[in-house]
C-alpha cells in the first residue's frame, strides 16, 4: 500500500514515516509513505501556494491550480490512488473504515489543508473522498493524515509483529479490548486478578470475554446497545443480572 501526503509542511510528516510500526512496515516493503511539498508545484516567482478569498472575509484559501499539479504528479506513481481530502467537514473516520483503506490494492493520497482550507473546485474534480477525524478544527490536516495512515498501517498483514496485537484491539469486533495487567504482581495494594496468573487458559479466555463485556457495557453503552451477544455471553450477562438481584435484595 502506498501512502502519499500532500502538504504545505512535509517535515511533520517525516519524523512519523522515521519512526516505529511504520518505519518497520517500510523496511518489510509491505508499505512506502512519502510527503510531498504542495509549494513545489506552485509556478510563480514567489511560490505562491494561497489566495484571498473570493467575496472577501478573513483568511486565506489554497490555490486549485497548484492543488490540482501536485496531485497530478502524485498520481503518476500509482495511476489508481484514491485522493482523500482532510476536511472537518467529511465523512468521520473510524475502525471501519481504517479496515477498508488497509484491505485496498490502491494506494491513498492524502491532501492536508491548511489556513481556511482549499478551493471549492477542487473538490469536483480532484478529490474521491473527504474525511475528518473528528468534530473539531485544526489549523491543518497533516495530523489527521498521520492519525489515518497509524491507524490503516497497523492492519496491513505483516506489519504488525503478530496478528494477536490487533485481533483483541477495541473496535475490531464491536467491544472494547479487556482489561490488561503487567508485573508487579501488586502495585500500590492493587493485586492482579488471580485468574490471570493460574495458567488456566480456558479461565483465562473467559475472564477476558467478561471484562471486555464489561468494559463495553459501562464505558460505551451506545456500542453495547447495537452488539449481538453470543450464548457465552448471553450467559455471562444473566451472571451479572443475577449478581445485581442479590444485592439488590
Ligand atoms: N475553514 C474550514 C472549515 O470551517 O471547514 C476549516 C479549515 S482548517 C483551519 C484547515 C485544514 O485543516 C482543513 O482544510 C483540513 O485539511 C484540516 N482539518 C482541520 N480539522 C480537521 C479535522 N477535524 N479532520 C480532518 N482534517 C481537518
Amino acid at each position: 500500500m502506498d501512502f502519499t501526503v500532500l502538504t504545505l509542511f512535509p517535515e511533520l510528516l517525516d519524523s512519523f514515516f522515521d519512526h516505529g510500526m511504520i518505519a518497520r512496515g517500510i523496511k518489510k516493503k509491505l508499505i512506502t509513505a512519502d510527503s510531498i511539498n504542495i509549494r513545489d508545484f506552485s509556478t510563480d516567482r514567489h511560490n505562491t501556494v494561497d489566495d484571498r478569498p473570493y467575496g472577501g472575509g478573513s483568511g486565506m484559501v489554497m490555490k486549485p491550480e497548484v492543488l490540482q499539479a501536485a496531485v497530478l504528479h502524485a498520481k503518476q506513481k500509482n495511476p489508481r490512488s484514491k485522493v482523500v481530502l482532510m476536511s472537518p467537514q467529511g465523512i468521520k473516520f473510524n475502525q471501519e473504515k481504517a479496515r477498508k483503506y488497509a484491505a485496498q490494492k490502491q494506494g491513498i493520497i492524502f491532501v492536508c489543508g491548511r489556513y481556511e482550507g482549499i478551493d471549492e473546485r477542487v473538490y469536483t474534480t480532484l478529490i474521491d473522498e473527504e474525511i475528518s477525524i473528528g468534530d473539531y478544527v485544526m489549523t491543518g490536516g497533516e495530523l489527521a493524515s498521520m492519525v489515518i495512515i497509524d491507524a490503516t498501517a497497523r492492519l496491513i498483514p505483516g506489519v504488525l509483529g503478530s496478528v494477536e496485537s490487533y485481533q483483541s484491539d477495541s473496535f475490531t469486533s464491536d467491544r472494547l479490548e479487556y482489561a490488561q495487567y503487567t508485573r508487579p504482581e501488586k502495585f500500590d495494594e492493587l493485586k492482579v486478578p488471580e485468574i490471570l496468573l493460574s495458567g488456566n487458559h480456558e479461565k483465562i479466555r473467559l475472564w477476558r470475554k467478561n471484562s471486555s463485556l464489561q468494559r463495553t457495557f459501562l464505558k460505551r453503552p451506545d456500542l453495547f446497545e447495537k452488539s449481538q451477544l453470543d450464548t457465552e455471553e448471553k450467559k455471562i450477562v444473566k451472571l451479572w443480572i443475577q449478581e445485581l438481584t442479590t444485592l439488590i435484595e
